[in-house]
């Protein structure tokens, strides 16, 4: 099925799929699970339209290239243009508040890094980003205290809360559109809490966004 942005009501926005701009180490303890320093600004990479899939649909899990990770992330969707934006511009362009997966072939990422390469084909592939319907902003009273959780097999594997972002949302958009124009239909993930592991076809996954959002799904 072709990916549409869409209210947690089910209605579509009328909202063309963007790119979405991802932040790298957010969360001191993931940092420190991967043996990687903090880093002193943002560390931004991007991943093509062509990665987001639905959530709610099975999403598939390559086989061929080692282990995938699940990275549970915050999302935000974009609806104006923001470029050199102030913090308060950037809220103001935000629609939507949902859930992404930045799906990761960790394996070809290590060998990529190791490399000195770019990590594209492992963060970037088709279907890498499942991405969550969204949340009203005025639905949120805070940005920055929502718990973010997910169970695979009914084990709960992450947890965390938005507080723990070394970079605030509002703050890293704002960063982000420094160096790339933030179109209407973009979505900026905003890192992933401590707790990322491999993921396997057949895993059942939950993730929810405090009491905003809740999605059950499966790899195959
Ligand atoms: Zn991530």
């Amino acid at each position: 099925m072709s990916y549409q942005h869409q209210y947690l009501n089910g209605s579509p926005l009328k909202l063309p799929t963007g790119k979405v701009i991802c932040v790298g180490r957010n969360f001191a303890e993931h940092a420190a699970e991967l043996n990687n320093p903090i880093p002193t600004e943002p560390m931004l990479f991007i991943k093509p339209s062509t990665s987001v899939v639905d959530m709610s649909e099975p999403f598939f899990v390559p086989r061929d290239y080692g282990s995938v990770h699940f990275e549970t992330e915050m999302s935000i969707l974009i609806g104006e243009t923001l470029k050199h934006a102030s913090p308060v511009q950037a809220k103001a362009a935000i629609i939507g508040v949902g859930l992404g997966l930045d799906l990761t072939l960790r394996d070809l990422q290590s060998q990529l890094k190791a490399k000195g390469h770019p990590w594209e084909k492992s963060k970037g592939f088709d279907g890498s980003c499942p991405l969550s319907s969204f949340v009203s902003l005025d639905e949120v009273e805070d940005l920055q205290a929502l718990d973010i959780r997910l169970w695979v097999n009914d084990e709960l594997r992450q947890q965390g809360n938005s507080s723990q972002m070394l970079n605030q949302v509002l703050p890293l958009i704002s960063y982000c559109s420094e160096f790339f124009t933030l179109e209407p239909g973009d979505v900026v993930l905003t890192g992933t809490p401590a707790g990322v592991g491999p993921i396997s076809p057949d895993d059942k996954l939950r993730v929810e966004l405090d009491k905003l959002l809740s999605i059950t799904t499966q790899a195959v």
